[in-house]
């Protein structure tokens, strides 16, 4: 376990499919961060059929990102909660300039800022293999890969009966994301290695050591 003695804000920054949500749920039981994934959060909100999930599908179906206005005030909510005030692991947020700057005045008024910023680095040949194996446990929610992390046939809940492809994860989806990103959450590895608070992993190796490079990263900026 990590010592920590002071509160710690650390991003997850990668391409889609770049193990940025198998890492997490590893990292934030190991550091006790709390799990932060705005993807999580708006697939949820469908769940739900709340106004915000329905908006979110229009656009998460076509692999585009959802409006800046709307993801920033969700996020902002979210870690104005009790829980997020001993620190978080963000996945998946933020995808944009305008929504890191927005995070980074959120923290700044509060006088915190992010610790670190991990790029996990893939590449797109193995991004296409990841997302189009990816499945998940309808009872759950725990990601698996049909071939690299199959699922669990003695379990009564994540084995392959259970399991659901996410509507995005589909071919015609998948090349529109990883455009996406180019255009617009890439620009945030310069925006990250500028403020000096950029480290990069090698996220072509089997998880445990990824997780294994991303834990030296956050120990060696925790205080
Ligand atoms: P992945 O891990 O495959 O990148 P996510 O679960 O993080 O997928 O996101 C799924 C979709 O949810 C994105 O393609 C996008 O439509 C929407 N989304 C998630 N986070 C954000 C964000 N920070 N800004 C805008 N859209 C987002
Ligand atoms: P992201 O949250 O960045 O979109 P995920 O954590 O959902 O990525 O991982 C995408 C897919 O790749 C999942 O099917 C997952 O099981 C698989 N995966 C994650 N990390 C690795 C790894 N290091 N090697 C092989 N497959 C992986």
């Amino acid at each position: 376990m990590i010592q920590r003695d002071a509160t710690m804000y650390v991003i997850l920054l990668g391409p889609p499919g770049a193990g940025k949500g198998t890492q997490a749920v590893q990292t934030a039981a190991a550091t006790g961060l709390l799990h932060l994934s705005t993807g999580d959060m708006f697939r949820e909100h469908l769940r739900n059929g709340t106004d915000l999930g329905n908006l979110a599908k229009t656009y998460m179906d076509r692999g585009e990102l959802v409006p800046d206005d709307v993801t920033i005030r969700m996020l902002l909510e979210r870690i104005g909660r009790t829980d997020a005030q001993a620190g978080c692991l963000f996945d998946g947020f933020p995808r944009t300039v305008e929504q890191a700057r927005a995070l980074d005045e959120a923290l700044s008024a509060q006088n915190d800022e992010i610790a670190v910023t991990v790029l996990i680095d893939v590449s797109n040949e193995e991004i296409t293999r990841r997302l189009g194996g990816r499945v998940s446990c309808a009872a759950c929610g725990s990601v698996f890969h049909n071939i690299f992390n199959p699922p669990d046939e003695s379990s009564p809940c994540c084995d392959t009966v259970n399991m659901i492809q996410r509507d995005d994860d589909k071919p015609e989806a998948i090349a529109n994301r990883l455009q996406v990103y180019a255009d617009q959450t890439e620009p945030l590895v310069a925006y990250y290695r500028d403020a000096g608070k950029l480290s990069t992993v090698n996220g072509e190796q089997p998880p445990a050591a990824v997780g294994a490079e991303l834990l030296a990263a956050l120990e060696a900026v925790s205080g």
